[in-house]
């Protein structure tokens, strides 16, 4: 029998089984696809921080860095942020993905690709495997297996249709400027926004997200044309982002079944980031299951243990139902007011694209931001 079976080979359940080999406890990870890392569908920015208390060595995954954000609002107003430097990374995804898995291979993880998880009875795990059906068992069982995870539906936790975002991104080339992102906000992108992510000043990915049911593949043609005339795009692919609050209680732990990652909705819901912080929960959740382990602590502790960076993830998610409310018109209004009011200098020194905690609460100390005061009271309390 499996002590621990992760579904799911993405950098969540990768990162938990790295760490539950660390601290001494067998897993095996079971993938759906033939090859970990594909289909690939990511923009892949993550932290110049997340990367470093993670203490990864990105190698040859590493494709830029980027130093800020240009952020425009719909009637074209612009927020520029630029650090002196790098504040984030651009990676290519698969390799990434496939280095984890290296990394895993190296400490013993196993890995069984072509495992596509379809039930859970107890500790009875059924998967199809090219075209045949295998059982196998496992005492826990960690669903790290994405946004539309299998064993949340298995553990009876159905989410609305509202809390996730459909996207489309495809891969350009053309001529971009290499150490900014660009984020466009408007109801072109309602509930989301468009974004370019560059890879070098002649490559970029180039996506858009939107509410369930509006066409985010349409829309991305359009927006390409209106804002990188010159672009030429290729490879367009579509997925969801969970877009929502972290899940708690019995939707994140039941039984010998815990979520992790894009599963558990670990997400940023202001960018739909979900890397760094999918990687960090699952530290923890396989320092928590070996505690559990060794010391009989409960599994339940999962949450409690998650505590800090929940609280992160629920401060995005007020953020993002903020600008969900507006119109186009008051978001020119907003973004107008803040850039006149010194909002690009504070965020330079002060901004942090992972956790709103380390700015929100100066952002509110400050007179000229009071404006806002309500809005970051509240967000301040998550
Ligand atoms: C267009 C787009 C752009 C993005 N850009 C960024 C970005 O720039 N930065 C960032 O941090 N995040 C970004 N994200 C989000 C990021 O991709 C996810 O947050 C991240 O991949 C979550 O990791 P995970 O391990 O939880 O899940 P995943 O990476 O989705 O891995 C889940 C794995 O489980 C497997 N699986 C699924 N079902 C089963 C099953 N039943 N049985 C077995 N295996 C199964 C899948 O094949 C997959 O390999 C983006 C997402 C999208 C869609």
């Amino acid at each position: 029998m499996d002590t621990i079976a992760i579904i799911g080979g993405g950098p969540a359940g990768l990162q938990a089984a790295v760490r539950l080999r660390e601290l001494g406890f067998e897993a095996t990870v079971f993938e759906e696809h033939e090859a970990i890392g594909l289909p690939e569908n990511c923009g892949g920015l993550i932290s110049r921080s997340g990367v470093k208390a993670l203490g990864l060595d990105l190698g040859e995954c590493l494709q830029n860095e980027i130093r800020g954000a240009k952020i425009f609002s719909p009637n074209g107003t612009m927020l520029k942020i630029l650090c002196p430097k790098p504040v984030a990374y651009v990676i290519e995804r698969k390799e990434f993905d496939q280095m984890l898995a290296r990394k895993a291979k190296e400490k013993g993880v196993k890995i069984a690709p072509h495992s596509r998880l379809i039930d859970i009875h107890g500790q009875s795990l059924f998967f199809k495997s090219k075209e045949r059906g295998e059982l196998k068992k496992a005492e826990y069982v960690i669903g790290a297996d994405g946004v539309n995870s299998a064993v949340r539906q298995l553990m009876g936790t159905s989410i609305s249709g509202q809390n996730f975002i459909h996207t489309a991104q495809a891969t350009c080339t053309g001529n971009f400027e290499k150490e900014t992102v660009e984020v466009y906000l408007g109801n072109f992108a309602e509930g989301f926004f468009g974004w370019m992510v560059p890879v070098s000043n002649e490559k970029a990915r180039i996506g858009l997200g939107c509410r369930l049911g509006k066409n985010p593949a349409e829309n991305l043609q359009k927006f390409i044309s209106q804002k990188y005339p010159d672009a030429k795009s290729y490879g367009t692919k579509s997925s969801l982002i969970p877009c929502g609050a972290p899940l708690t209680g019995t939707q994140l732990q039941k039984g010998n079944m815990m979520l992790l990652g894009d599963a558990a909705f670990q997400t940023k819901a202001t960018t739909g980031g979900g890397i760094i912080f999918g990687m960090k929960a699952g530290n923890i959740l396989a320092e928590t299951i070996a505690e559990h382990l060794k010391h009989k602590k409960p599994l339940s502790q999962y949450e409690k243990n998650l505590a800090p960076l929940n609280k992160e993830l629920r401060m995005h998610w007020k953020i993002r139902k903020y600008f969900d409310g507006m119109k186009n018109g008051e978001i020119d209004a907003l973004i107008a007011k803040l850039k006149a009011k010194g909002i690009e200098e504070f965020l330079e020194k002060e901004g942090d694209m992972d956790n709103p905690s380390k700015f929100v609460g100066k952002l509110a100390g400050r007179p000229k931001f009071w404006f806002m005061a309500r809005t970051l009271l509240d967000i301040a309390r998550s």
